[in-house]
């Protein structure tokens, strides 16, 4: 079998951490089976539906690394063939128009309720051998409905659910046209779903009970319905579901807030899934590991520290040249001139073992941008008190002679302090607040390496002398 998945989203504002999920699972089960995977834009509720919308879904997708093989296929621009579909049933007897109105609908459902049945189509307008339907009324436009089985029940054998079985009973004649003639949701999922060959539809579980009705159809129109994954709603830190209303971040904020895409696929993939005890994995790890049989069958929980955590791993070991390209976006914005002073693939080296995010690497490089401080005297005498100077004064002339690294400073620093009969922060304060006016700063001997010999001697020398 060709495998064939697909991420149907509806383009209806915003799309947060669980909604990608949706869109990662299908992915990585079409790349595993080496299939292929369709992004279809579910728009038909225009007054929801938005350009600036899609835009952020195919731009967090891309992020992320999710590539398509086909789409976005757009539903508006297949309404004429839902439409289509929508003659051949009529045509084939597999549906029918209904000119129930609106207020004997409404009533019709307060009887049943007041008799406390459940509300439903009472098959006024479905046509049955040896039965009279009633009369047309003039000026109604009809609503077209599915002629769903009576009797039996639909069963399917849900990838993550196990077995589920509706009765046929419970489910109504579904509108699949509306009285303007345009296709229901439902209807156009079936459409799709069939003629764009999916052979798995990974989806929400808040589609569970969508899935008995479109399996109908489906059948109806002689197709085989796919494999059915519903995925376990994904809850926010409080327990509650994921929405924009009790304040899940959209991807677009991760990406604001300095994440990695990396991190963010590796943690989505563990929202909801496993291979033993593994946490941090690559993207191809992932796709070589990932299957339906490892769906979590319960709710997953947002865990914003473990994120964060997951940044961190992949902060600490990204390749520098990479790391820096990514963290230039955010120096700009804090002010800081990345061509204008230290290398800054040097600075982020230095910085990325401590940072959760590239926001806090930006924090930390602006150290390395400014000015070189202008110190008050007070400030100096205090700082830098003056039975320290001797020491820095040696340190400054071995460090005017000495090979720039790491591993040069580090023996000069030594060589000073046993001269000296001094303790590591004796000398490294005073140092740190000669640079930079301030004692917080990476480990010295790097930093002294990084702001780059000339300015390490300039600074020096003026908080001395
Ligand atoms: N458009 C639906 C949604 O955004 C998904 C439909 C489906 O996957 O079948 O919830």
């Amino acid at each position: 079998m060709h495998i064939r998945t697909r991420f149907a989203p509806s383009p209806t504002g915003f799309i947060h951490l669980g909604n990608l999920r949706s869109a990662l699972y299908p992915w990585a089960f079409a790349r595993h089976n080496k299939g292929d995977f369709i992004l279809r834009i579910e728009d038909t509720d225009l007054e929801r539906s938005s350009q600036e919308a899609v835009d952020v879904i195919i731009e967090g997708m891309a992020w992320l690394g999710l590539d398509l093989d086909e789409g976005p296929i757009y539903q508006m621009q297949r309404i004429d063939r839902y439409r289509e579909v929508i003659k051949q049933m009529l045509d084939a007897g597999l549906a029918y128009p209904c000119y129930m109105s609106e207020d004997e609908l409404n009533k019709l459902r307060d009887e049943q309720m007041a008799n406390k049945e459940k509300p439903r189509y009472n098959g006024l307008w479905r046509p049955e051998e040896g039965k009279t339907l009633p009369a047309i009324p003039e000026g109604i436009e009809p609503v077209i409905r599915f002629k769903n089985p009576i009797g039996g029940s639909v069963i399917w054998d849900d990838a993550v659910k196990g077995s589920i079985e509706i009765s046929n009973d419970e489910l109504d004649d579904l509108v699949i046209a509306r009285p303007d003639g345009t296709p229901t949701y439902n209807f156009c999922v079936v459409v799709d779903d069939l003629d764009m060959k999916i052979t798995h539809v990974i989806r929400g579980d808040d589609h569970v009970n969508n899935t008995p009705r479109q399996i109908n159809i489906m059948r109806a129109l002689g197709g085989l319905p796919p494999i059915y994954a519903h995925l376990p709603t994904v809850l926010n830190d409080a327990g509650e579901k994921m929405s924009k209303r009790n304040g899940a971040m959209s991807v677009r904020d991760y990406q604001k807030a300095g994440y990695l895409p990396e991190a963010i696929l590796n943690y989505l993939a563990r929202l909801g899934w496993s291979h033993g005890d593994a946490e941090v994995f690559t993207k191809e790890q992932f796709v070589g590991w990932f299957d339906l049989a490892n769906l979590g069958r319960s709710p997953a929980q947002h865990n914003p520290e473990k994120l964060l955590w997951l940044n961190h791993q992949y902060i600490q070991n990204a390749d520098p040249v990479q790391l820096a390209e990514a963290t230039k976006p955010f120096a700009h914005q804090l002010g800081i001139d990345t061509e204008n002073g230290p290398d800054f693939v040097q600075v982020v080296a230095l910085l990325k073992d401590r940072a959760n995010t590239l926001i806090e690497i930006a924090e930390g490089a602006k150290l390395f941008y400014l000015p070189a401080p202008s110190h008050g005297t007070e400030q100096l005498a205090e700082n830098i008190p003056s039975a320290i100077k001797p020491a820095l004064l040696d340190l400054v002339n071995a460090i005017k002679h000495a090979e720039p690294s790491k591993e040069v400073y580090a023996a000069i620093f030594k060589q000073v302090l046993a001269q000296h009969q001094l303790k590591m922060p004796a000398l490294a304060m005073p140092v740190r607040y000669a640079l930079f006016a301030t004692t917080q700063t990476p480990a010295i001997d790097s930093v002294l390496v990084v702001l780059g010999k000339d300015e390490v001697l300039k600074r020096l020398s003026k908080a001395v002398l």
